[in-house]
């Protein structure tokens, strides 16, 4: 039998499409490698699934920081949050909104998200166990070669996701189907992702658990910065800057072998704390201290530095400057990123320049998509990846259904 379209990948961004096929009884088939779909899904958010946020399409652009962002202007034109949202509550699923940014299902419970993307699914359109091992083009007819089985489509839509948790079955195969293809594709690599480093567990130990809320992070060699909630943990740094700096620590150490961070404990330039200092100069040191940061903060820092606090009238200067210094900029080795396998969600995948922004089509092979993460497209953490892969998914089968409803 052949069929208009073949999903492979029964992710967001493959369940979308599917759902747009089954309203516009478009005869389609999904094939996912799994004996389930959805399985990386079930696991976001905590469980709880971060469907998407409030972010208007403007904004949800301005915060991504790959190069060719404004790529998904069309996608999320046509089917950004906002639509997300209403898509969801078409279904009957209530969506709750967290900090006044995140989306969450009410029931705190990512299976009613993938409920809601699979109720009006039918059983006969969609064949678990079938991994897809080769996608070959025949004149206009795509062969789509399974374990032990061949299927044929005149469009193909490959929604396999990255290589981030492989055991959900996200294990990269979007990039060999792009190969044999020709078609240009970074290597996955990790984003949104802890950091290890070794100086971090010799020195801080005892700040583990500690966080520092707004915190401003550069990285010394390539100065990128970025701002946001940081944490100390057992084997590194975590918490939301990290996560988001984390593809760039990545690059800075594949070039670099090491990356060095800096950031502070306290929001002062070092010339106004070292000014600050001087002028409580009657008090001790830890107890000046202590009015810009925790008490555990600075003991642990000035353990660190080996220096004893006295009356700071009484302290050597440079003693003063290095404390400046290092409680408002501390420079820490990071010696490595956590593995893409383990890593929230993979930076690469297909050449964006290879796809129509309009449809996710590649644009030297007619009926052939990429949508969702195993494309070049990713964003930090808040709802950012699953909204790419929902309205990646949804154009492409837009483009089909148009297409399909000309012929
Ligand atoms: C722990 C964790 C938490 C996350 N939390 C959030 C969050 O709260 N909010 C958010 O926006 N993002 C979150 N993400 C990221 C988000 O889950 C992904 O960006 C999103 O799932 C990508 O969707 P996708 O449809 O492109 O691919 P995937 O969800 O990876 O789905 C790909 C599907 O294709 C199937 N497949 C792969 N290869 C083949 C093949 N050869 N043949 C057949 N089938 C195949 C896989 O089995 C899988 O079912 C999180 C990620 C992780 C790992």
């Amino acid at each position: 039998m052949n069929y208009d379209v073949i999903i492979i990948g029964g992710g967001p961004a493959g369940l979308m499409a599917a759902n747009q096929f089954e309203i516009n009884n478009i005869n389609y088939l999904l094939l996912e490698k799994n004996e389930t779909y959805g399985k990386k899904l079930l696991l976001t958010g905590g469980r709880r699934c971060n469907v998407t946020n409030n972010l208007s399409v403007s904004d949800f652009i301005e915060s991504l920081t790959f190069k060719h962002r404004k790529f998904l202007f069309p996608a999320l034109h046509t089917f950004g949050p906002k639509e997300i949202v209403s898509f969801f509550e078409d279904t009957g699923l209530e969506l709750v909104l967290e900090d006044n940014f995140k989306y969450f299902p009410k029931t705190g419970n990512s299976i009613s998200v993938l409920e809601a993307l699979t109720k009006s699914l039918v059983k006969e359109r969609i064949l678990f166990n079938q991994n897809v091992k080769k996608i070959d083009k025949n004149n206009n007819l795509f062969i789509v070669e399974a374990d032990d089985n061949v299927f044929y489509a005149t469009n193909v839509i490959v929604a396999t996701g990255s290589n981030s948790y492989p055991s959900t079955g996200s294990s990269g195969d979007g990039l060999d189907f792009a190969k044999f293809f020709n078609l240009q594709y970074h290597n996955f690599s990790p984003a949104e992702t802890y950091v290890y480093s070794q100086q971090i567990v010799n020195d801080f130990k005892e700040l583990q658990g500690f966080s520092i809320s707004g915190c401003f992070v550069n990285i010394k060699n390539i100065k990128k910065s970025y701002e946001g909630d940081l944490l100390f943990t057992h084997f590194g740094l975590s918490g939301p800057v990290i996560m988001h700096l984390s593809e760039y620590i990545y690059k800075d150490i594949l070039i670099n072998n090491i990356s060095i961070i800096e950031f502070g404990f306290i929001k002062q330039k070092e010339t106004e704390l070292y000014d600050n200092l001087i002028h409580n100069r009657g008090k001790y040191l830890h107890k000046a201290l202590e009015m810009y940061t925790s008490k555990k903060v600075v003991e642990v820092l000035l353990k660190y530095l080996n220096i004893e606090s006295n009356i700071i009238a009484e302290m050597k200067k440079n003693d003063l400057l290095l404390v400046a210094k290092i409680f408002t900029k501390l420079e820490i080795v990071i010696d490595k990123v956590e593995d893409k396998e383990k890593a929230f969600v993979n930076k690469g995948g297909i050449d964006l320049k290879e796809l129509d922004p309009n449809s996710m089509e590649v644009k030297k092979i007619k009926g052939f998509y990429f949508v969702g993460e195993t494309t070049n497209l990713h964003g930090p953490i808040g709802g950012y990846n699953i909204t790419i892969a929902l309205s990646t998914g949804y154009i492409a089968s837009k483009d089909i259904i148009s297409k399909l409803k000309i012929k």
